[in-house]
């Protein structure tokens, strides 16, 4: 694993929910559970919501779990460290532990920060490197730092994880107050992937595309799939511009030759 200072942490940054393709459910969701309270601490204290307990994304690879979670970061003007739990574990006794800590030292020292922790299940121990009983301190640990040393050590401190493997998540995290509380993130349908193909071009020279059809033959891609598909397209048409020197926009053509190089990620959830 990374020692202690290798943890990046981004500036707030300017994604929003509404960058966000689909997923309407998991939106409403974070919009209930964090983003409404903390816009409105009066309306919190009226209602004695805690802010407490964190959320666990879970779905497919690919599909925006990260994504989403940054975009929490930007409605909240937050930095945003983003942390796989396989890299805070390591072989040496004790190791595993004080990175934990020090990913939660680190987004105190730079609050409000979202943290959000990657393959929350590689601390279930089940396909783990590591023995077992290490994962169990390592467990408390993050426990321990979730509670916080005390009531106010957490403040502008949120967390979010994610998982594809919700059942390998230790039961211990699953309590209320923990990660209690599940989202699932589907792969893309229709509307959601027109909706994340119309984000990744958005800034991009474009002509009139038939984004309808280019839907169509995406079936079963990932969000990341999409962004990788206006990713190439944006790649060709600049190629060409810098062989030709004039600039060419990007069409149909690219896409759809972008599209076929891709092999769908997702399969039947
Ligand atoms: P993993 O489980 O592999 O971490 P993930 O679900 O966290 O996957 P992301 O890293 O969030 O997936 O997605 C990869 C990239 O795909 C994002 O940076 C973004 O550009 C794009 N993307 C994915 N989902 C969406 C979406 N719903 N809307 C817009 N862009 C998306």
């Amino acid at each position: 694993g990374s020692g202690p200072g290798a943890w990046d942490v981004e500036d707030p940054g300017a994604v929003r929910l509404a960058d966000v393709g689909g997923m309407t459910e998991v939106k409403d969701r974070l919009e209930a559970a964090f983003l409404a309270p903390l816009r409105n601490p009066e309306l919190r204290r009226l209602y004695g919501k805690s802010l407490r307990g964190g959320l666990l994304l879970y779905g497919p690879p690919g599909c925006g779990k990260t994504f989403v979670a940054r975009a929490v970061a930007g409605e909240l003007g937050a930095h945003f460290l983003s942390v796989s739990v396989n890299d805070v574990l390591d072989m040496w006794v004790g190791n595993s532990e004080r990175n934990m800590h020090e990913v939660f030292e680190t987004a105190r020292r730079r609050s409000p920060c979202v943290v959000f922790l990657d393959e929350l299940d590689a601390l279930g121990g089940k396909r783990s490197r590591t023995r077992s009983g290490g994962m169990r301190t390592t467990v408390n640990q993050l426990l321990t730092e979730l509670d916080g040393v005390d009531a106010t050590a957490n403040e502008g401190v949120f967390v979010l994880a994610a998982t594809n493997a919700p059942w390998d998540v230790d039961l211990a995290l699953r309590r209320p107050g923990r990660f209690d509380r599940t989202l699932l993130v589907l792969p893309p349908d229709a509307p959601a992937r027109e909706a994340i193909l119309r984000y990744h071009l958005r800034d991009r020279p474009i002509e009139r595309v038939d984004l309808g059809r280019l839907v169509k033959l995406t079936d079963g891609f990932s969000g990341a799939d999409l962004a990788h598909v206006c990713e190439s397209a944006a790649e060709t048409a600049l190629l060409d511009s810098a062989r030709t020197g004039t600039v060419r926009m990007i069409g149909m053509p690219d896409l759809l030759g972008a599209a076929r190089q891709i092999t769908p990620s997702t399969e039947p959830w």
